[in-house]
């Protein structure tokens, strides 16, 4: 009987997990400074739609950026690849970051405060802020020209999308046949980042580019918004090999909820994988559940500490069950909870992890 009851002891932690409240969800959820990588809203506000606004809203929007306990937002300065013919993209990026400063900053100054630095961002949770961070997604932005950087450096850009969907003269983008590397040209603009402590973001990128970015850079380099290929094999997601060399520069993944980088299923049935499908065709919705596997999969591959949320909300057209828009945030750390992570574990992937890697880019910059 005694040895009947031990037994059941010791399974007991295997068995039985721990229910969790909504009240504990919520107090682990607002422990947590919760910084997001990478958001597209700006697309909309651009064009003149108001982030205040619930009305039109999709995945972005004051109320629900504060419903779903934001801390830090990354808006997306994105620059089409159309601009690489057209010309323009300098100008197109100044929009875009003109309509983050403006548009979203100074006209919701109860709500958001530019930040720029990882001090900054710690600033504006005490002052009840959500802190706004600047992006370039494109490295065509800059138009060839190094000293461009510096420019949108003291615009508050913090971090550049090294290219999109287009192989540039210097680097080469995962969305092209021809895989293209870092020519000399590149090595300079990622040295000229170092310098500054603008963060290098090796997103959309050839996987040659990639290699090529972690030997060049001096500093830790991160993902803004791609997920794990190992769970969906797709070219914009991270093999294990990448992944673990992001880790041991110091670097992080910021995981994209777009379902197709989430689920196979997703991206199998997804007109935007294969363009074979019909354009109308819907892919099939990832879940909660395919998305806390991608947690698990680093974690166990390269350890907690190199992951971070980087959801591509308002940049993608499917988003998981569950985690439909920036108000859904707390169902993913009862998710989270529910599967082993500890409070410590979910405060480093939601904020404590990207202060670090943000402080050590600062650092390497001094
Ligand atoms: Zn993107």
């Amino acid at each position: 009987m005694r040895r009947l009851l031990l037994l059941g002891l010791c399974l007991l932690p295997l068995t039985a997990q721990k229910k969790w409240s909504d009240e504990e969800v919520m107090a682990v959820h607002r422990s947590a400074l919760l910084i997001d990588g990478h958001n597209d809203v700006t697309s909309r506000t651009v064009r003149g739609w108001d982030i205040a606004s619930e009305k039109d809203a999709r995945h972005t929007s004051i109320g629900k950026l504060r419903a779903g306990g934001t801390g830090a937002q990354f808006f997306a300065a994105y620059v089409s690849v159309n601009f690489i013919d057209s010309g323009g993209s300098a100008r197109r990026a100044l929009e875009m970051i003109d309509t983050i400063r403006h548009d979203i900053v100074a006209r919701h100054p109860d709500h958001f405060v530019l930040a720029t630095t990882a001090a900054e961002i710690e600033a504006a949770r005490r002052a009840g802020r959500i802190a706004a961070l600047i992006g370039i997604e494109g490295g065509h932005a800059i138009e060839n020209e190094p000293r461009l950087l510096r420019a949108f450096y003291d615009l508050g850009v913090r971090y550049m999308t090294l290219t999109h969907t287009r192989n540039l003269d210097w680097a080469g983008s995962s969305a092209e046949k021809e895989e293209r590397g870092l020519n000399g040209l590149g090595r300079r603009i990622i040295a000229e980042m170092n310098r500054l402590g603008m963060m290098v973001d090796v997103a959309h990128v050839s996987d040659r580019t990639f290699w090529d970015v972690l030997e060049a850079s001096r500093a830790p380099v991160f993902s803004s918004h791609s997920s794990a290929r190992a769970l969906s094999n797709i070219p914009r997601n991270l093999s294990d090999d990448q992944i673990r060399a992001i880790a041991k520069k110091g670097g992080l993944i910021m995981i994209n909820l777009g379902c197709e980088f989430i689920s196979q299923r997703s991206a199998d049935t997804s007109p935007w994988i294969n363009p074979s499908l019909p354009k109308n065709a819907r892919c099939e919705q990832a879940t909660l559940e395919e998305v806390v596997a991608h947690f698990e999969h680093i974690r166990r591959i390269a350890g907690v500490d190199f992951i971070g949320l980087g959801s591509d909300f308002d940049g993608v057209s499917c988003t998981p069950k569950g985690l439909e828009d920036v108000s859904k945030w707390p169902n993913l750390t009862r998710a989270l909870l529910e599967r082993g992570f500890s409070p410590d574990d979910i405060r480093k992937i939601y904020g404590g992890n990207f202060l670090r890697f943000m402080r050590a880019v600062e650092q390497a910059a001094r």
